[in-house]
This record gives structure tokens, C-alpha cells and sequence, in this order.
């Protein structure tokens, strides 16, 4: 099963808040960065070079806030109760 298969297989409740914010200015040097760690590919740059988080998809796994730190990320937090990631197994 491939990774994209995987993650198919998860089931998400979006919450109304974003639990995952950045701070406004990044570097280059940062936003390879956090596009490099986020096992689900939720960094993303637009057109203007300005990272932008999708957080419906997150795994919850903690990567971008250890690596990433305060110094990138305005805040991390688990979503709220009955939101985020419902891991399915088999
Ligand atoms: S917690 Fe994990 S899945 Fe969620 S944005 Fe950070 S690295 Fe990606």
C-alpha cells in the first residue's frame, strides 16, 4: 500500500479553528524546511513564496512543531475534542 493509500484511509473532522499557525515572515531556508518534514505534505508555498498550512489533513504527529520549533510555527496545539484525525487501521 502506498503512503497516499494510507492516508486515504483516514477519516478527518475538521475543526473551525486552525490548530497549526506560522509566523508571518519565513525564510526560504524555513519553508524548505517545513515542507520537508511534514510526513502528510502540508507545507505548500503560493505563487508569492508564502507557506501555507492545510491543517484538515494533519496527522497530529508533532514533526513540525520538534523540528520547527517557535521560531517558525506561531502555535501548535492539539485540535479539540471530536475534531482532527481518526486513524483507521487495516
Ligand atoms: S503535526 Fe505532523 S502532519 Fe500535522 S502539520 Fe505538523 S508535521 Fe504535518
Amino acid at each position: 500500500m502506498s503512503v497516499n493509500e494510507s492516508l486515504a484511509r483516514n477519516c478527518y473532522h475538521p475543526a473551525d479553528d486552525a490548530h497549526i499557525e506560522l509566523r508571518q515572515l519565513l525564510s526560504d531556508e524555513q519553508a524548505a524546511l517545513l515542507e520537508k518534514v511534514c510526513p502528510a505534505g502540508l507545507f505548500q508555498r503560493d505563487a508569492n513564496g508564502r507557506v501555507k498550512v492545510h491543517v484538515e489533513g494533519c496527522l497530529e504527529c508533532g514533526c513540525c512543531r520538534l523540528i520547527a520549533g517557535s521560531n517558525i510555527l506561531q502555535s501548535w496545539r492539539y485540535p479539540l475534542s471530536g475534531a482532527g484525525i481518526t486513524l483507521r487501521f487495516g
